[in-house]
């Protein structure tokens, strides 16, 4: 067994953490309280071959692995957790269904776009009256000769005002009295397709979410992702990859979060000394650090599993609720290390609070991560 990154990967850690230093962190709590989406900073990372770091080099991506995607997601989600969700969903949701289930013809058209960065990558699954619950999808894709017609609706989808195309998922017809549902390939400027962008979020305000609506739009049925019915297994398949991303983002932030309270500690006086002189303030920083050391080996754990074509789904949702929830206890750590001054924004840790909120959410809950572990382990 060896815990050490290869060359590469350590390679792609340098790389990733000066530019999360240099470019990323400084406009974050700009982007933050303006809400500006971070589309210099990808145009950046498209030009440094990153925006298809898991993908083949024939569709244009970097030919890399699931550990550099968990890499990158946190060296940019420590710097922006609004950049790292943007690049997580780009890649996990966004080009990962295409590269999985695919045919060679969609992986070109469709893939390659995704890797160099001319589309973002997005996926639509969740709608109105179907989250956890995502088999109670209610969108409608009708056969109409060669075509699909779709009608419906999703809500808080990723990155679709900047995507040209996403996979989304609709009911395509009835089997044995159930609903069979299918992922299908819709260009975001297809007539009857509205993207709408005017969430009011908690946290990572520079990141897009958008609400889709769908009014007749008519797509080839060329546009079937993978095949027809198997939409559902297919999205449970693409959330436990992207889960890992999920675990790389919690970590990202938790680190962030951990790097502020320990400067900040050795810096500020009361009683006459640093607060690192206290041992409960001390106690605090040891149980942050430990944490998050347990939270990044299990998100490589599943990483590499993964890239090992092994079974990675039980360890894809450990590393995702593991990792989300210290984040949200090591930031709510972090603002109270600073005291009064945690709740100014200027000290970017309440930003970390409010982002780290959507990662025990999004890609699965934690309620439904323990469901999906308890299942893995037998109960
Ligand atoms: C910022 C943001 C970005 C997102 N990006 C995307 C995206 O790109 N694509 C996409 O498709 N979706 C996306 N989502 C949607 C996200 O995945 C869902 O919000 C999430 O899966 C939860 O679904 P829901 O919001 O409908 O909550 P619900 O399913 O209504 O859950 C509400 C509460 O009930 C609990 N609950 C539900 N069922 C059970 C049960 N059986 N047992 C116990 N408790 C249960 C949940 O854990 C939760 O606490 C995004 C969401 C947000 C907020």
């Amino acid at each position: 067994m060896n815990f050490d990154l290869s060359q590469e990967h350590q390679m792609i850690r340098k790389t990733m953490k000066e530019f999360a230093d240099k470019v990323v962190a400084p406009g974050a709590i700009e982007r933050d309280r303006t809400k500006a989406f971070p589309k210099e900073i990808f145009k950046q990372l498209a030009d440094m071959g990153m925006m298809g770091v898991p993908f083949s080099e024939e569709y244009g991506g970097a030919g890399s692995d699931t550990i550099s995607f968990a890499i990158v997601t946190e060296e940019l989600s420590r710097a922006c957790g609004s950049t790292g969700i943007t690049y997580s969903a780009h890649i996990s949701l966004g080009g990962a269904p295409l590269n999985l289930f695919g045919t060679e013809e969609q992986k070109h058209k469709y893939l390659a776009p995704i890797c160099s960065g001319e589309s973002f990558g997005a996926f639509g699954l969740t709608e109105p009256n179907a989250g956890s619950d995502a088999g109670g999808t209610q969108t409608r894709a009708v056969e109409d000769g060669d075509d699909f017609i779709i009608n419906g609706s999703k809500v808080y989808i990723t990155n679709a005002s900047y995507a040209k195309h996403l996979a989304i998922t609709a009911i395509t017809g009835m089997k044995d009295g159930k609903k069979e549902i299918s992922a299908i390939i819709v260009p975001t400027d297809a007539e009857g397709f509205t993207v709408i962008d005017n969430y009011e979020k908690m946290g990572l305000n520079a990141s897009n979410t958008t609400e889709l609506v769908l009014e007749n739009v008519r797509v080839p049925k060329a546009n079937l992702l993978g095949k027809r019915g198997e939409g559902f297994q297919q999205f449970l398949i693409t959330l436990d990859g992207g889960r890992i991303g999920i675990g790389a983002m919690a970590v990202g932030i938790a680190q962030a979060a951990f790097d502020k309270a320990l400067r900040y500690s050795k810096e500020r006086q009361q009683f006459g000394k640093p607060l690192a002189h206290f041992q409960i303030t001390q106690f605090k920083l040891a149980d942050m650090a430990m944490k998050i050391e347990l939270a990044r080996t299990m998100v490589h754990k599943a990483a590499w599993l993964k890239d090992q074509g092994q079974p990675f789904t039980k360890e894809a949702s450990m590393c995702k609720l593991y990792a989300s929830e210290i984040a949200m206890q090591v930031a709510d750590q972090a603002v109270q290390i600073h005291g009064g001054y945690g709740y100014m924004k200027e000290y970017e840790v309440e930003r970390y609070m409010r982002d780290a909120k959507l990662l025990e959410i999004g890609e699965g809950t934690s309620e439904i991560q323990r469901m999906v572990i308890a299942r893995q382990i037998g109960c």
